[in-house]
């Protein structure tokens, strides 16, 4: 029997790597049933009157788990993002972003495994803002008890799970004491009174990330608020390789969407040269995600066999543009294919 995910091939360059994406999985015969759902300016362009239309929610509510495309967002003005929107209305409150050295892609760094884990609900994300009087803008910092206490534990509780050794908490409780002050009080609360086998640090983001780009090697799993984690997961694919190599899971106890950390690009949509690799790597997770939660052993096997057809396909130095290659969006594709 196969299983049902939505897809929501999304704006931009997402028609083109979800397409890509789904035509690696059939070459797999990984069995699964996409239902397609539009969000994004895909959607209004589909006819629809809203940008995250409800029957879109409602079939990631029914089918639990959606492989999507990029969302286009308008900068400094316009509609809200609805990657985000999706993320509230889901409440997929924790996103996964596994980012690790590529065999066959060069980059400053080798050994690089480390995995982000973001806080999607809150934050500076809430979206809270005001013009006080003209030319005076606020934005409000969010952070909940419940929240912090929610996403720490699932950060531990991924480490466990993954037999990781450590989670670093960035932020900078130095000067927002009360926001990043109660995520790093959560944070130890829940890591003494549930995970003191996992080894635990905490740092002040600035320092975070030069030690990040001086040795990426010495993290493990790095847990932080909404921005943070955008900004910073876009740092850690810069470490091996850039947003075409990142995948990425937003997980909820109701639902997960995977897709990757990498946003519309619309300097490069349609012209056929995007690379599909991330959203391929979302699709793995995902798939690795049924075949865990039905137990099956041979989804599985599958997932693995992607993920080694693909590494394999790079060592062979089939790559796109943005890995120093020559390849198409379909011709990446296609080698992933020939090495199943
Ligand atoms: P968002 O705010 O929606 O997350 P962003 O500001 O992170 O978007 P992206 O759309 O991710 O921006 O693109 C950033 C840069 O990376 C662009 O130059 C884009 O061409 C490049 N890029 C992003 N994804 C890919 C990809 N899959 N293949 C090749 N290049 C990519």
């Amino acid at each position: 029997m196969p299983y049902t995910a939505v897809l929501i091939p999304g704006d931009g360059i997402g028609p083109e790597v979800a397409h890509a994406a789904c035509e690696i999985l059939a070459a797999a015969k990984a069995p699964i049933e996409w239902v397609e759902a539009k969000a994004g300016v895909a959607a209004l362009e589909a006819g629809e009157s809203e940008l995250l239309p409800a029957a879109t929610v409602e079939a990631i509510q029914k089918h639990r788990v959606a492989l999507k495309g990029p969302c286009t967002t308008p900068v400094g003005g316009g509609f809200s993002s609805v990657n985000v929107a999706l993320r509230k209305r889901l409440d997929l409150y924790g996103a996964v972003r596994p980012v690790r050295s590529l065999d066959g892609v060069a980059t400053r760094f080798s050994g690089v495994d480390l995995v982000v884990i973001r806080e999607n609900t809150e934050g500076l994300y809430a979206g809270i803002e005001n013009e006080i009087t003209r030319g005076v803008v606020t934005s409000m910092k969010v952070a909940t008890r419940d929240a912090c206490l929610r996403i720490a534990d699932f950060a531990f509780r991924y480490a466990v799970h993954r037999k990781r050794r450590k989670v670093s908490v960035f932020h900078k409780a130095n000067i927002m004491k009360l926001s990043d002050g109660l995520f790093i009080r959560c944070a130890r609360e829940v890591r003494d009174a549930k995970f003191p086998q996992i080894e635990y640090e905490e740092l002040i983001i600035d320092a975070a990330c030069m030690r990040l780009v001086q040795d990426p090697t010495r993290f493990d799993v790095l847990l932080m608020e909404n921005l943070y984690g955008d900004v910073l997961s876009d740092l850690c694919a810069g470490l091996v390789g850039g947003l075409g190599v990142v995948p990425g899971a937003n997980l909820g106890e109701h639902a997960a969407v995977f897709e990757a950390v990498h946003g519309s690009a619309p300097d490069i949509a349609g012209k056929g040269i995007a690379n599909p690799l991330a959203i391929t790597m979302s699709a793995v997770m995902m798939l690795n995600a049924i075949a865990e939660a039905h137990s099956d052993a041979a989804l599985a096997a599958t997932a693995t066999r992607i993920r080694e057809a693909y590494d394999r396909a790079l060592v062979d130095g089939c790559k796109t543009r943005d890995l120093g290659g020559a390849l198409s969006t379909s011709a990446f594709a296609k080698a992933v294919i020939d090495r199943l």
